[in-house]
C-alpha cells in the first residue's frame, strides 16, 4: 500500500494511501489524515516513510488547486511545477500545522528541546548574478541567453538518494536532522545548542549502503546545465533585478531559492542617462555658434535625428537644448520617453589663430560691449596679479573630496583649509 512509487503516474495513489474515495469531502479527508498521521508519526515508532507519504497526499489533497491538477493529470504534474510546491514538503510541518506545535501537542513530547523550527522547509539560497547590459540594450529591450549550472534533484531517485525511494532514520538524530546539545555557561546557567545533524546533514534520514542510487551515489543532487534566456525590457534601470523564481540549485526538503539578476549598466561613450533622460555633448565652432549649425545625431536605436540652430540662433558655451521625447522609453510603458539634453561646448580659435587684421574686422562686426577704459592713475593703483590656466571639474572634485574628508574628520578641523591646491603657471 505505501512505499513504492508507481511506474507510470496515475491519480488515485493519493486516495489510497489515506484510505479514502476520490469523492471524499474535505471533512473526510482531515479526519483520515489525522488519524493515520498519529499512527504513524516517527515519534510514536512509526515508519517516517509513510508518515511523509500520507502528509504529501494530505497536502495535495487538501489545496483545491493541487487536487485539482493531481485529479486532472496526476502526480508528475505537480512536480513538474503546475502546482508549486508538489512533493517536497516537510511532513513534519503539515503535521505541526494540523495539530499545532507545543503544549496542546498530541504527544506531549513532540515540539520540545529539538523544536519542530529546526524540521521547517528550508528555503535554498538565492543565487545573484550581475548582468551587464549597454545602454543601447536598455534602449531598444533585448534577451540573453546565459547557460547556468545548477544542482538538480537526482532525476534517478527523485532526490530520495535511495534506489527504492525507501530509507530508513538517522540513528545520529533519531530522524529529527537537528541535534540538541546542552551546556553550562555559568552557575546555574544552562544553554541550549540546536545544530544540523552531521550524519544525515539535516535530512533525518539514513540509507544503506546497498539501496544507495547508482547514479547520485546517495547524494541525492546532481549537476545540470541549464540555459536561461533573460528579457531585459526597454527602459530597465542599473540595478533592477530580474528574477527566475526556483531556479536556484536544488535540494531535498528544500525550496529552491530564485535566480537573480542584477543589471549592470555599462557606460556609453557618447550619451549619458539620468532616470529617463539622455544627455549628449556636442561640440561646436565659434563660427557654428554665432552663424548657425546643423549635425545628425545617431541615437541608440541607429535613427539618425537632424539637430539644426533656429535661424539667427547663438549657442553660449555650456548652454543646453532639449529635444522632448527622445531620451530612455520608461520602464513598462516604453511608448512614453524621456527627454534628450544636448550640451553644447564651444570650441574657440586657438591662441594666436588671429591676425591684429582679423582682430579689427571681428570688432568691427562684433557688438562692443568692453568695459570703460581704465585711467593711467588708477591702473597704477591696482595690484598686480596673475591669471592662472584651472581645470574648474577638477577643481569642485577636489573641494568636495575635501568635504567628505572633513565630514569624517570632524575632531581633527582645525587645518579644514589644509591642501590648498597651488596652480602652476604656465
Ligand atoms: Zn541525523
Ligand atoms: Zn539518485
Amino acid at each position: 500500500m505505501f512505499g513504492r512509487r508507481p511506474a507510470q503516474s496515475d491519480n488515485t495513489k493519493y486516495y489510497d494511501i489515506l484510505g479514502v474515495p476520490k469523492t471524499c469531502s474535505a471533512d473526510e479527508l482531515k479526519k483520515a489524515y489525522r488519524k493515520a498521521a498519529i499512527v504513524n508519526h516517527p515519534d510514536k515508532g512509526g515508519d517516517p516513510e509513510k508518515f511523509k507519504e500520507l502528509a504529501q497526499a494530505y497536502e495535495v489533497l487538501s489545496d483545491p488547486e493541487k487536487r485539482d491538477i493531481y485529479d486532472q493529470y496526476g502526480e508528475d504534474a505537480l512536480k513538474e511545477g503546475m502546482g508549486a510546491g508538489g512533493p517536497s514538503m516537510n511532513p513534519f510541518d503539515i503535521f505541526e500545522s494540523f495539530f499545532g506545535g507545543g503544549a496542546s501537542h498530541p504527544f506531549g513530547d513532540f515540539g520540545r528541546g529539538s523544536s519542530s523550527r529546526g524540521r521547517r522547509k528550508r528555503r535554498g539560497e538565492d543565487v545573484v548574478h550581475p548582468l551587464k547590459v549597454s545602454l543601447e540594450d536598455v534602449y531598444n529591450g533585448t534577451s540573453k541567453k546565459l547557460s547556468l549550472s545548477r544542482n538538480i534533484l537526482c532525476p534517478k531517485c527523485k532526490g530520495k538518494g535511495s534506489k527504492s525511494g525507501a530509507s530508513g532514520r538517522c540513528g545520529g538524530c533519531q530522524g529529527q536532522g537537528m541535534k540538541v546539545s546542552i551546556r553550562q555557561i555559568g552557575p546555574g546557567m544552562i544553554q541550549q545548542m540546536q545544530h544540523v545533524c552531521p550524519d544525515c546533514k539535516g535530512s533525518g534520514e539514513s540509507i544503506s549502503e546497498r539501496d544507495k542510487c547508482g547514479q547520485c551515489k546517495g547524494g541525492k543532487v546532481m549537476q545540470d546545465k541549464k540555459v536561461l534566456e533573460v528579457h531585459v525590457e526597454k527602459g530597465k534601470q542599473h540595478g533592477q533585478k530580474i528574477v527566475f523564481r526556483g531556479e536556484a540549485d536544488e535540494a531535498p526538503d528544500t525550496e529552491t531559492g530564485d535566480i537573480v539578476f542584477v543589471l549592470q549598466l555599462k557606460d556609453h561613450t557618447k550619451f549619458k542617462r539620468k532616470g529617463d533622460d539622455l544627455f549628449v555633448d556636442h561640440s561646436l565652432t565659434l563660427t557654428e555658434a554665432l552663424c548657425g549649425f546643423q549635425f545628425a545625431l545617431t541615437h541608440l536605436d541607429g535613427r539618425q535625428l537632424l539637430v539644426k540652430a533656429n535661424p539667427g540662433e547663438v549657442i553660449k558655451p555650456g548652454q543646453s537644448k532639449c529635444i522632448n521625447h527622445e531620451g530612455m522609453p520608461m520602464y513598462q510603458r516604453p511608448i512614453m520617453k524621456g527627454n534628450l539634453y544636448i550640451q553644447f561646448q564651444v570650441e574657440f580659435p586657438e591662441a594666436g589663430a588671429l591676425s591684429p587684421d582679423q582682430c579689427l574686422s571681428l570688432k568691427a562686426i562684433l557688438p562692443s560691449r568692453s568695459a570703460p577704459k581704465l585711467s593711467q592713475a588708477t591702473v597704477d593703483e591696482c595690484e598686480e596679479t596673475i591669471l592662472y590656466d584651472v581645470n574648474m571639474e577638477e577643481e569642485t572634485r577636489r573641494r568636495q573630496q575635501q568635504h567628505q574628508a572633513e565630514a569624517y574628520e570632524e575632531d581633527d578641523d582645525e587645518d579644514a583649509g589644509g591642501q590648498r591646491v597651488q596652480c602652476t603657471q604656465q
